[in-house]
Parts: C-alpha cells; sequence; structure tokens
C-alpha cells in the first residue's frame, strides 16, 4: 500500500457556514482517516499481508495512526516520521442531511518520495499487488509502479481524488485503475461511464473498473464489451469509505489469487457492507461480513452479465 495517512477532525452542524460566517457545531469527533489507511486496513481485515509505505507527522496524531496501523495487522517499518511536520489531517463539516465539506492538509503526505519506495524495495515481489491512490505526491506513486513492473508485481490504481487526465505513459503502469463514476469522467472528458471505461483502456491501462455506487461496478477488458457488475442491495445508511472498502477489498482478492470478475464482485459486497455502518474505520469490513453478504446475494442473484 502506497498512500496517506489522516488523522480526521470532524463537527457535525445544522447549517454549513456561509463564507466569512461562524456557527455552532452539535458534534465533534477526531477519527483516523485518509485512502491509503482505509484501504490498507480493508485489505488486512480481508486476510491479506499489508505493508504501508507512508509518512506520518512527529506529532500525538502520527503516534495513534501508528498504533491504529499495528493493531489493525499492518506492517508499518516502512512508515516514515518526518520531523517538524504534522501528521495529514482532514476538517469536515457535516450538515444534517449529510451534505459537507472537507478541507485536506497533506501535511507529512506530502512528504513522501521515490526514496520511501526504494527503502521498502524488499517488500516488492511478483506475488504482491501494489495498490495506491492520489493523495500522496504523484513521484512516489510512480516510482512505486515502476519499480512493481520491474519485480513483475500486479499494479492496481485507485486515482482519488481525480488527477484530471493522466499521461498515456503512466496508465500503461496500471494493471487495474479503480475511478468511480465523478473520475472516471474526469479522467476522460467522456459523459457515460461505459464510454469513459473504454477510453480508458485505449489510453493504456491494463483494465479499468468504474465504481458506480448504488448501482454497482463496470469491468472493462480489453477485446470485450464492459460488464456490469451488480450492487448488493443494502440499507445503505452512510456511504463515506465505500470506495476505499471496494479498492481494498479487489487488491486482498487478486493478491489471494482470484480472478479480476471475481474481487470485483467480492469489491461491490465489501463497498455494501461499508455502506451500512456510520463513518469510516468502523465501516470497514471483514471477511466474515464479505462472505456473509456475498453468499446472501448468491440465493438471491441479481445477474446482469
Ligand atoms: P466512492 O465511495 O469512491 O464514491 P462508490 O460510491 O462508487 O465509490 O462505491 C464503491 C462501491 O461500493 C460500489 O461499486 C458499490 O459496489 C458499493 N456501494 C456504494 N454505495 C452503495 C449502496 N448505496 N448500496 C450498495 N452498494 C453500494
Amino acid at each position: 500500500m502506497v498512500g496517506s495517512l489522516n488523522y480526521d477532525h470532524v463537527v457535525t452542524v445544522d447549517r454549513l457556514p456561509e463564507r466569512g460566517q461562524t456557527v455552532s457545531g452539535r458534534g465533534y469527533i477526531s477519527v483516523p482517516g485518509g485512502k491509503g489507511l482505509n484501504q490498507a486496513v480493508t485489505a488486512s481485515r480481508l486476510g491479506a499481508q499489508v505493508s504501508m509505505i507512508g509518512c506520518l507527522g512527529d506529532d500525538p496524531a502520527g503516534a495513534l495512526l501508528r498504533e491504529v496501523l499495528t493493531r489493525e495487522g499492518v506492517q508499518a517499518a516502512t512508515v516514515r516520521t518526518v520531523a517538524g511536520r504534522p501528521s495529514g489531517t482532514a476538517l469536515i463539516t457535516v450538515e444534517r442531511g449529510g451534505a459537507n465539506t472537507i478541507v485536506v492538509a497533506a501535511g507529512a503526505n506530502g512528504e513522501l518520495g521515490g526514496q520511501d519506495v526504494g527503502a521498502a524495495r524488499p517488500l516488492f515481489g511478483p506475488a504482491s499487488v501494489v495498490l495506491a491512490q492520489m493523495e500522496v505526491p504523484w513521484p512516489a506513486v510512480e516510482a512505486a509502479l515502476r519499480l512493481a513492473r520491474t519485480v513483475g508485481a500486479r499494479t492496481v490504481l485507485n486515482p482519488s481524488p481525480a488527477p484530471g487526465p493522466l499521461p498515456g505513459p503512466l496508465l500503461a503502469l496500471v494493471d487495474v485503475l479503480v475511478p468511480n463514476e465523478t473520475e472516471a469522467l474526469a479522467m476522460t472528458g467522456c459523459s457515460a461511464p461505459g464510454e469513459a471505461a473504454r477510453r480508458l483502456l485505449t489510453e493504456g491501462c491494463g483494465a479499468a473498473v468504474v465504481t458506480l455506487g448504488e448501482r454497482g461496478a463496470l469491468l472493462a477488458e480489453p477485446g470485450r464489451s464492459p460488464l456490469s457488475v451488480p450492487a448488493y442491495p443494502v440499507p445503505a445508511l452512510d456511504t463515506t469509505a465505500a470506495g476505499d472498502a471496494f479498492c481494498g477489498t479487489l487488491a486482498a482478492s487478486l493478491a489471494a489469487g482470484g480472478s479480476l470478475l471475481e474481487a470485483v464482485r467480492r469489491g461491490c459486497a465489501a463497498g455494501a457492507v461499508a455502506t451500512t455502518v456510520m463513518g469510516a474505520l468502523p465501516s470497514l469490513p471483514t471477511a466474515a461480513q464479505v462472505d456473509r453478504l456475498q453468499l446472501l446475494g448468491s440465493r438471491h442473484p441479481r445477474v446482469e452479465e
């Protein structure tokens, strides 16, 4: 896992403040987050052996996040503590009804570089899956994808937050690109996810998986028309981290030797589980929860293939 670790601050309010306005918050919590941490924890809960490459600040939040990784069984020896920098954070305001504003300060995440990936070289092997997102500097992600290529590891990139178009030579380093619908459209300028998935393939990635929220996901591979993989119907409460649950599960499933289609199906089940619990970390699924939903789902198949 090459990605971000954040310590987030969440305040609930009756109404989001206007520019220049001060409002009173109702509740406040601080929680571990960041796409890298969420996806690493998911992959570990799904049974994968996970090592994290990232950066933390030398502050109490950094120490706490390191403890979370250890408690969740994620190897943190290649997570560097950066002297004089704060840990990454997101300041999140949530209005009644769910509308929110989010400001992310990268902090130590912005210090991750190619040298951190180089220092973790022994972790890269032909059986590993390298999973990355875009909340850390691109040179670090690119170094990890290139190193993965040289050792024959598989690469999965969740291009989130949407980076805009990625240059073709860089997309060619990605075996499985996993954008959500908004990101897929932003990266391609297309107006429909199927068209965007096909465009991403022609631009060079090995396969494109576009997640579509309660509509499931689209799997596009060269030489076939995109396959629609249905969502698992669940009583969704909070969709925060559904995409992280999906990506962490997809990578864990590939690392366990599953096919890409099996990995996407399992990712859909994981994303669905994540929507049934409030928050990010508490909502990330376990292997048992994903198994149970897949078993229930197979008794009530909604096959669209
Ligand atoms: P992101 O959180 O990155 O925007 P999505 O919203 O597309 O990602 O969610 C990721 C996956 O989680 C989807 O592909 C889907 O399988 C599952 N999912 C998300 N929302 C729901 C929902 N309301 N009901 C069932 N499954 C969902």
